[in-house]
């Protein structure tokens, strides 16, 4: 079994939910084209009922399986921290293309003390630049 999906039975499993046909199915589907919109993930799973996924989705986020990217008034999901390096988003706001970068050094530590500082215990942080990327500048 690939670690991907040995890491979603192991989760599934260790919180007694059962692997189910659909579950599986949903979470291939956001594996295969993440970061997904929420709509174009239900268009991808005609066979799927809505409000299943909707459900599905609310699980795998309370599991952390995936996570929430949100960019303005919607979200896109990707697979959480599980399975990728700790990563941040670039998003560009004319062909909503998302671009991974890995955080540069020191910008950890950094969220780590202002937290500190406001005497704020973090556990967990995501940063999305929002803007236009090389293609979309030249116009
Ligand atoms: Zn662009
Ligand atoms: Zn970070």
């Amino acid at each position: 079994m690939n670690p991907i999906n040995s890491i979603f039975d192991g989760v599934l499993k260790s919180n007694k939910y059962s692997i189910t046909k659909q579950r599986k199915l949903i979470f291939d589907k956001i594996s295969e084209l993440a970061p997904v919109s929420l709509f174009d993930l239900i268009n991808s799973l005609k066979e799927i009922d809505r409000s299943t996924i909707y459900r599905t989705i609310d699980l795998f986020i309370k599991l952390r399986l995936i996570k929430k990217i949100d960019i303005g008034f919607k979200y896109n999901i990707e697979l959480s921290e599980l399975f990728s390096k700790h990563h941040h988003h670039f998003y560009c706001s004319k062909c909503h293309q998302i671009i991974d970068f890995d955080e540069p050094s020191g910008l950890e530590e950094l969220i780590y003390n202002l937290a500190n500082k406001y005497n704020f215990k973090s556990s967990e942080h995501s940063l999305e630049i929002n803007g236009l990327c090389s293609n979309c500048q030249q116009v």
